[in-house]
């Protein structure tokens, strides 16, 4: 997608700040970390959401979810605990429409849903 800012990290047109990453996924920091942890994790390729995930694509899903214990452990947050979370659409705030997971950890997080 050409205005994609996620996509453009994925091209590397745009910099950051890089955890981990292989052929389908990318881990990096976030630019405004609401933790002192807060990584995010996003499919190389372009998908709007976790809305528009299906059997044809849902792979990336289960390969994030591969690789975030030791994303967390490498992070040091595997003692302590951390949250995933992924935004879907408006209500839910949603900035950047394309797939991404936020890894957050370092401090005791509210419970809540918002
Ligand atoms: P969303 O609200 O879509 O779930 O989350 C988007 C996240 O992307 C936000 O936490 C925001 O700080 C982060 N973000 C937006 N633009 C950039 C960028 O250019 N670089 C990095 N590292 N994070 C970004
Ligand atoms: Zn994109």
């Amino acid at each position: 997608m050409n205005d994609c800012i996620f996509c453009k990290i994925v091209s590397g047109e745009i910099p950051c700040n890089l955890v981990y990453q292989d052929d389908k996924i990318m881990a990096f920091k976030d630019i405004n970390p609401l933790a002192p942890v807060h990584i995010l994790i996003i499919s190389k390729q372009h998908i709007e959401s976790a809305h528009v995930l299906n059997e044809g694509n849902s792979q990336i899903a289960a390969h994030i979810f591969e690789k975030i214990p030791n994303i967390a452990r490498e992070a040091s947050l595997a003692e302590s605990g951390y949250r995933v979370i992924t935004n879907i659409g408006k209500d839910a705030g949603q900035a950047v429409p394309h797939l991404h997971f936020h890894l957050l950890g370092g401090r005791k997080l509210e419970i809540g849903l918002g």
